[in-house]
């Protein structure tokens, strides 16, 4: 899978290992858009590596408990 990594030289699309989580659901992001604090964090400002984007809408893949269930197709 995608990510958008913010690295010391910059911000960058890699390829990632899929999350394995046991607690938590996974979304699969169909679109995302970038926010103030996407910029800040890009730009260096706030001190973080890592993946970002927190502003997108998906279709959950996988889910803990039914209450986040995934869509059956
Ligand atoms: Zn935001």
């Amino acid at each position: 899978m995608k990510a958008l990594r913010v690295e010391k030289k910059g911000v960058a699309v890699r390829e990632v290992e899929k999350p394995q989580l046991e607690d938590e659901a996974l979304v699969r992001v169909i679109v995302s858009g970038i926010c103030n604090t996407d910029l800040e964090i890009a730009r260096g400002y706030a001190g973080f590596l890592g993946t970002i984007g927190h502003e997108f809408v998906g279709v959950v893949e996988q889910s803990p408990d039914a209450t986040w269930a995934p869509l059956s197709a």
